[in-house]
């Protein structure tokens, strides 16, 4: 028996309740605050999490203050729901493809969507253990459930408790942004915090956003049998992302049977009976879609009210989020602020490299910058698109030279024998030099296939080294491998032109 699975007695409410043990035990009792703590953070999401936990080893007198659940967006309504469901729909997807495979499955499959859902429900019960208010009780933290309200510049209040402190980590996270779109409001929609709570797949289903959330979850909604269209008002998704990678997925959902529709705004939204009447428009054309549930993906606000931030003189935009320096200090140095709440990139690895910033920064007098560090980022959609450093396009801006090394992947062995062959590792270097700038990953693995670029930057290894790095054979990550080796062949030449001079003189 695998460690996921669980005894049949085990229902969805019963891996809930579980769960909730687990980020907000119900009969949780707040402690006396001791008088003054060294940190004081506010939000148990990775970010604050993970500082809390790593202030406290250090030996620092933490607190840490949720309102709602440990785990934040990331484990309750975020990565791992979504990633348990994408991981059953690919599944669903590759019994769809098994013939070409070699495979023969029963025809006419259908999909358990409840029995989705409770897997869903009993990986996140499990994976909750990890970041239980209990394990961070037993590292020494001071865990406070309740809303977190500066009451001056070194002091917070919780549910009538005083809290002093020498340095305090922001880390309140963000909530999905809201659409101002005429009528949907009444017509009602589907978000992140939401979704995962769905009883049943919708028949027809409408992504608004074509950004990293609402691409994973288009893909997945479809491959679960959900009817999907997709808009979006950019001309592409992934608007960051390389244009041939944001093609390329383009391409993959349009092949799920995806209605891709790009540089589409959403008009209007009305009721019909029990449907959803959608209007929009591309440039002149107009058109509607008839659905079932409207999911919003536009984007994330910082929460930045309720706190009184202006009473600790920390100021923030209220689509910005909390302004901070590259090291993480705010207008009021004393008060640091990590995660959502104000990073541009919002993904929870960041988090984990702010953490260790933070303690660094707060506590020990650090002067460690944000700006420095390799962070790589991956939308896990089929494939994935992955990417670490600079783009090309920001590269030009800063005005460096860029020379590029692409692979395909239909050139790796191991992508065609798994039948994984769309995509390519494109690998940027300093022109002239082997210094690498950035990479994008479009491929099944990006997001392992990443790392290994990622290590490469943060350990200053440039593309000569990794060319000389042996990967088993046959692997995906050989793509890389095969682009460092063309780098190498490019500086050789000028070696081989002598060699061939020299022989055809004698
Ligand atoms: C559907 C979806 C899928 C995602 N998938 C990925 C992925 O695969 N990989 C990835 O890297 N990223 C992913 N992300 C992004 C990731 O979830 C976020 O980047 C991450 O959760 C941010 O962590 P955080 O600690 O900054 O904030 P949060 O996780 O939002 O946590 C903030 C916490 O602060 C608490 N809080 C707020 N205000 C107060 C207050 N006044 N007092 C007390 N507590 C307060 C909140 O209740 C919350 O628990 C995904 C996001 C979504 C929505």
């Amino acid at each position: 028996m695998r460690n996921e699975e669980v005894s049949s007695y085990e229902s969805s409410n019963d891996y809930d309740q579980r769960e909730l043990q687990n980020v907000h035990p119900p009969d949780w009792k707040n402690p006396e605050p001791i008088d003054k703590y060294h940190l004081v953070v506010i939000g148990a999401g990775p970010a604050g999490l993970l500082t809390a936990l790593n202030a406290a080893k250090v030996g620092a007198k933490v607190a840490l203050i949720e309102r709602d659940r440990f785990g934040g967006a990331c484990f309750n309504v975020g990565c791992i729901p979504s990633k348990t469901i994408i991981r059953t729909s690919r599944l669903y997807a590759e019994m769809r493809d098994a013939e070409n495979f070699g495979a023969q499955v029963p025809t006419g499959i259908s999909v358990d969507f409840a029995a989705v859902m409770e897997r869903m429900r009993r990986v996140r019960a499990r994976i909750s253990r990890r970041v239980s208010a209990q394990r961070l009780s037993s590292a020494g933290v001071d865990v406070y459930f309740g809303e977190a309200r500066f009451a001056g510049p070194d002091a917070i209040e919780v549910e009538g408790k005083r809290l002093r402190f020498k340095r305090v980590l922001v880390a309140s996270g963000a909530r999905p942004k809201l659409p101002s779109i005429p009528g949907i409001a009444a017509a009602g929609y589907l978000t992140n915090e939401n979704v995962f709570d769905l009883a049943q797949c919708p028949r027809r289903l409408l992504v608004l956003g074509g950004g990293p959330l609402g691409c994973e979850l288009a893909q997945a909604f479809s491959r679960l049998g959900s009817q999907v269209s997709i808009a979006q008002d950019d001309p592409m998704f992934l608007g960051n992302e390389e244009r041939d990678a944001a093609q390329i997925l383009s391409d993959a959902m349009a092949r799920d049977g995806i209605g891709i529709h790009l540089n589409t705004e959403t008009i209007n939204v009305r009721m019909e009976g029990n449907q959803k009447m959608v209007d929009l428009a591309s440039d002149d054309y107009k058109f509607s879609l008839s659905v079932d549930e409207i999911l919003v993906g536009i984007g994330s606000a910082p929460n930045v009210e309720g706190m009184n931030l202006e009473a600790a003189g920390v100021d923030y935009d209220k689509e910005a989020g909390i302004l901070t320096n590259d090291y993480l200090q705010t207008s009021n140095p004393q008060i640091y602020a990590a995660g959502d709440v104000c990073s541009e990139k919002k993904f929870p690895h960041i988090e984990t490299a702010a953490a260790d910033l933070v303690v660094h920064n707060a506590l020990f007098w650090g002067r460690e910058k944000l700006s420095v560090l390799a962070i790589p980022w991956c939308t896990y959609t089929d494939p994935e698109i992955a990417h670490v450093g600079l783009y090309v396009k920001e590269a030009r801006e800063k005005g460096i030279p860029v020379k590029t090394f692409t692979v395909m992947m239909h050139e790796v062995d191991r992508a065609i024998t798994d039948g994984e062959d769309e995509g390519f590792v494109k690998i940027h270097v300093r022109e002239g030099t082997d210094k690498i700038l950035g990479a994008t990953v479009a491929a099944s693995h990006a997001g392992e296939m990443i790392s290994e670029i990622s290590m490469a930057m943060s350990a200053g290894i440039g593309l000569a080294a990794l060319a000389r790095v042996n990967h088993p054979y046959p692997t995906q990550s050989q793509a890389i491998k095969i682009a460092a080796t063309a780098y190498q062949a490019t500086i050789s030449s000028p070696i081989r032109k002598w060699l061939r001079k020299q022989w055809l003189s004698h």
